[in-house]
């Protein structure tokens, strides 16, 4: 399990390296991304539990960036900006940015505001442990490891319930199989992808109250998966 899964939009690439290789080094899966069109889409599909977004942004800017993640939910976002450009602490916290922090910055100092604010927010290992996750006919709890639907306690094996919680802990973004092996099994992808096939089928059966027309766990045609909240 890594720390968690941050996502570092920055058009230049010799900061985004640098961020880069100090937060891997502290255990997050990082993803890089130079331009805001290509952060909105990685941002759908790498789930991140933070962003770290710079402002000037070829294609649609940070301002914008921020805009649609915060109109997509809850993910923390910190933003980069370098000194003297048209924004300031207020204008950062409007977007809904979380953080701010100002070019040139240590890496040091960067990796410990992504930890201050994944800690706030309460998905630092980005397996969301304690929560609780609700949804109108079906609750889970991460730390009990408990599922109840409308008819009562669900009993998954401990793998249905890891698939099932990570899909419910990122509603409405779609996964691959391949993603979800990596997610969830714990091992490198080796190819059966079927598996997961088999443990939706099974998850199904288990938590929908009406599996053939699932109401949660969804297919996405030709991709994947994803938890419909
Ligand atoms: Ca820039």
């Amino acid at each position: 399990m890594t720390e968690g899964r941050v996502l570092v939009v920055e058009d230049e690439p010799m900061v985004a390296e640098v961020v880069e290789r100090y937060l891997r080094r502290d255990g997050y899966d990082v993803e890089i991304v130079h331009d805001g069109k290509a952060a909105l889409s990685e941002f759908q599909t790498f789930a991140p539990d933070l962003v770290v977004l710079d402002l000037m942004l070829p294609k649609i800017d940070g301002r914008e960036v921020c805009r649609q993640i915060r109109a997509r939910g809850q993910t923390p976002v910190i933003m980069l900006t370098a000194r003297g450009e048209e924004i300031d602490k207020l204008v950062g916290l409007e977007l809904g940015a979380d953080d701010y922090v100002t070019k040139p910055f240590s890496p040091r100092e960067l990796v410990a505001r992504v930890k201050a604010v994944l800690r706030r927010s309460g998905k630092q290992d980005g397996s969301a442990e304690s929560d609780l996750l609700r949804f109108d006919d079906l609750q889970l709890s991460g730390s009990k490891r408990t599922v109840e639907n409308k008819n009562g306690p669900v009993q998954l094996t401990a793998r249905e319930f890891d698939l099932l919680h990570y899909l419910a802990s990122h509603p409405g973004h779609v996964f691959s199989r391949p993603q979800l092996m990596d997610e969830v099994w714990d091992y490198e992808f080796a190819g059966d992808a079927s598996t997961v096939t088999v443990h939706m089928r099974r998850l199904r059966s288990k938590v929908e109250l009406d599996p053939s027309r699932p109401r949660h766990l969804k297919t996405v045609w030709g991709v994947g998966y994803k938890f419909e909240p």
